[in-house]
Formats: structure tokens, C-alpha cells, sequence
């Protein structure tokens, strides 16, 4: 008799409990013993890894976005051809009805910032496990029934299935006009509000010039890097602490503790660090816990900052996620500055600057937005003299008048012309 999708979930919840105490006892054996069982069970089924099986995991190819799709129907475990779980993808997206599915399982897209889409295939046991991993470590376990309200891009069976007596989830097509949002959302009440950053900001405006007014217990942030000052804006109108969730193809990379660092789930990925600089690293994945299409060795193109962190989980901490590779700025052959302190330059210009967007045109060209045009004289000059203070004269830097950012699509602040090798 097939399992019903609920208890799979209770099943999950009890499997990921016993595996974050494993590997809080012991990280290494922990990762090593799954690592066996993924060979063993999983990557004998997939065309590109079984004659691999059972070598050290340095042995594997590093694979970026490009190579993991172009690898596709070699990779995947279940014989699937890339072409036609796309067909099924894209029709589910152009028509908003997500409930096909390819042999049982549901395909989505990923939305890369570069605009290159990704395809996810996942299993109704991989979703039952997404589903365990969000109610343990981000949503947390309660009695008490509430609502969630859940912006996203693309709905697709991997959220819908988390409908239960405890938790019911209503989706907010980001494509919809944002008056449909805040008719909405006003009605709903929610508990728990999940989405972007760049929307979260504006439903704390909708909150300050009281278009709504709604008191979540939890503001949980997805999908696009939450700066310093997004955060503060959040939690300041809404008084609650911002939650962040940190995804790659809809997989659970890691999430917020109660100390506000994030931690990589660890108990459940290996992730190798190629290190920029003694504290930012770009990760290098291994899922040990997907089974329709391996995620091994995936070179992610995010910039992470590590710390320690005092809360007492061996999982790697990270004070933030500090931007992607296309974020990082190069000047010539040689000279490159990470977004983080483009951001900081700006907004240290002046207390009251909290809309901004920068954006490489050339090597010695930047345009810059600042919504309150009185201050842009400010960031600009305060940008001048930092470039000046690296050893980059001569930017000319441009007053831009909008803010580029497409309906639907992640907010980038910081645009690089391209990103550098590295
Ligand atoms: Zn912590």
C-alpha cells in the first residue's frame, strides 16, 4: 500500500531529527555513512556516477549550472530526457497550472539571477523531506493552526503539498499586481509571510502608510540576498526578528537560529569551500539526501561569510550570504571588489539611503540609482573616494533615475558588467 504523503512527512521528521543528532555527535562519521548509503542506493542508478561508485567524493567532477543541466538525462536516476521535463516545466509555468508531472515526479524551473533557467525533478518522498526540513527547522512545530502567506515566482506541487490541519498556505503569484497582494493578504491575517526581500519591503511600507495591518509571528526571508538595512526595515515595522532561508534548486541549503546567523544543513550536505579570502568562500555541494537527480559537487555562485557561532550546532555558520559571483565588480585584469562594500559605502553615505542599485556599464563607467535624488550627491561621492582609496581612479558614475528590476524576477542591487574568473 503506498504511504500517504502526511505520514511520509512524520516519517522524514523523525529520520532528519535522528540525522542532525549524528551529526552533531560526530560531523565527519556522520557524512562519511551517508555518503556510502548515496553511493550505494542512489548514484549505482544514475548513468554518469555508477562507474565512479564507491571512490572518494574529490574524485567527482565540480560541476557548475551549465554542466549540471547540460548533464541532465545522464545524471538523473530515473531515465528522464531533459527536453521533454522541460516541455512540462514551461508549460506549467506559461499556463500557472503546476500539477504536471513526469513519471510521478514534479519538474520545476529555478530562476538564475544570470537569467540561464535550471530544471528540478523531485520525488513525493524528496517533497515529503523538503516539507519535514521547512517545518523543523524553519516554520518550527506547533499546535496552534496558522497561515501562511507564500510569495513566489513559480508555484509548483513542491509547496502546495504542504497543506495540513496545523499549517494552510496560501500562494501569492509574484506576477500579480501588488494591489492584488495587499487586498489579500489584509484579508488573510497571516502567521507566518514568506517571500523575497524586496517584496517584504514593500509590504512593510504597505504596514507603515497603513494599507495593511497585519501582525506575523514570523517574517521569513527567500530567494535574494537580505542586506543589513532590508532586514532592519523588516523587523522594525513588522517587530519581529527576519528568518532567512538559504535554496538552491529547490533544495534546503541551510536557514536562520535563534543566535541570527544561518547554518548550512550539514547534516544532509557536504559542502566544500573554495576560499575567496580568509572569511568568504563559494561553496561546492553535495546533497546526501536527493535521489531523483544527484546534486554532486555543485559549484554555487553565491559568495558565503563564515563565522562561529555560539549557539552550539558543529554546522557551518555564516553571517550572511554576501552576494553571487555576477555580483562582484572587476576593474581592469586585476583589481575586483566584492558587492559588500559597494553597499556599505553607499549606505554609509547616509543614514537615510535604503533604495539603491548600482550598476557596472563598463570598467570605468557605473550608473547609480538612490531613490531620494537629494542624496544621490552623496553616495556618489562617497563611492568616488572609496574607489580612490582602492587604487581604482577615474570611475565616472552616472545618475540613474529607475530601478531596474523586472516583475517577478530577484532584485540584484549591485550589477556587475561580467563576472571575473576566478
Ligand atoms: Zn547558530
Amino acid at each position: 500500500m503506498k504511504t500517504p504523503f502526511k505520514l511520509k512527512v512524520v516519517q522524514y521528521l523523525i529520520r532528519i531529527y535522528f540525522e542532525r543528532w549524528s551529526f552533531e555527535r560526530n560531523p565527519k562519521r556522520h557524512q562519511e555513512r551517508m555518503w556510502l548509503k548515496l553511493q550505494k542506493h542512489v548514484l549505482s542508478r544514475s548513468p554518469k556516477y555508477n562507474s565512479l561508485e564507491f571512490q572518494d567524493l574529490k574524485t567527482f567532477p565540480i560541476q557548475e549550472k551549465k554542466e549540471f543541466m547540460g548533464d541532465f538525462n545522464a545524471i538523473n536516476t530515473q531515465e528522464l530526457d531533459f527536453n521533454e521535463a522541460m516541455e512540462i516545466a514551461v508549460k506549467a509555468e506559461n499556463s500557472r497550472d503546476f500539477t504536471p508531472t513526469i513519471k510521478g515526479l514534479t519538474v520545476g524551473l529555478s530562476s538564475g539571477t544570470s537569467g540561464n533557467r535550471g530544471l528540478f525533478v523531485v520525488s513525493e518522498n524528496e517533497r515529503a523531506m523538503w516539507v519535514a526540513v521547512i517545518i523543523q527547522r524553519v516554520i518550527k512545530w506547533s499546535f496552534k493552526k496558522r497561515k501562511v502567506a507564500f510569495f513566489l515566482r513559480a508555484n509548483s506541487n513542491l509547496y502546495s503539498s504542504v497543506q495540513s490541519k496545523l499549517i494552510a498556505f496560501h500562494f501569492f503569484d509574484l506576477l500579480s499586481p501588488m494591489e492584488d497582494h495587499i487586498r489579500r493578504i489584509q484579508q488573510l491575517q497571516p502567521d507566518i509571510v514568506v517571500g523575497q526581500p524586496s517584496l517584504l519591503k514593500l509590504l512593510a511600507e504597505a504596514q507603515k502608510n497603513n494599507s495593511i495591518q497585519i501582525q506575523p509571528q514570523k517574517v521569513i526571508s527567500v530567494a535574494e540576498v537580505l542586506s543589513p538595512e532590508d532586514e532592519k526595515t523588516i523587523e522594525n515595522t513588522f517587530m519581529v526578528p527576519v528568518q532567512q532561508v538559504y535554496q538552491c534548486a529547490e533544495g534546503m541549503l541551510g536557514q536562520t537560529c535563534k543566535h541570527g546567523n544561518l547554518h548550512l544543513n550539514e547534516d544532509g550536505l557536504i559542502v566544500e569551500k573554495e576560499w575567496l579570502d580568509n572569511n568568504r568562500f563559494i561553496p561546492i555541494i553535495t546533497d546526501l539526501r536527493r535521489n531523483t537527480q544527484p546534486l554532486i559537487r555543485y559549484k554555487m555562485n553565491d559568495i558565503l561569510h563564515a563565522t562561529e557561532c555560539t549557539c552550539g550546532s558543529k554546522m557551518q555558520a555564516l553571517t550572511t550570504i554576501e552576494g553571487r559571483m555576477d555580483d562582484v565588480l572587476q576593474f581592469g585584469q586585476d583589481k575586483i571588489i566584492f558587492p559588500d562594500f559597494i553597499r556599505r559605502t553607499i549606505i554609509g553615505a547616509s543614514p537615510e539611503i535604503d533604495n539603491y542599485q548600482v550598476i557596472q556599464v563598463s570598467y570605468r563607467e557605473l550608473s547609480l540609482f538612490i531613490s531620494d535624488v537629494e542624496l544621490w550627491e552623496a553616495a556618489a561621492s562617497a563611492l568616488d573616494a572609496f574607489f580612490k582609496s582602492q587604487g581604482i581612479p577615474n570611475i565616472a558614475i552616472f545618475k540613474s533615475n529607475t530601478l531596474r528590476h523586472e516583475k517577478g524576477s530577484k532584485l540584484r542591487r549591485i550589477h556587475a558588467k561580467s563576472s571575473p574568473t576566478m
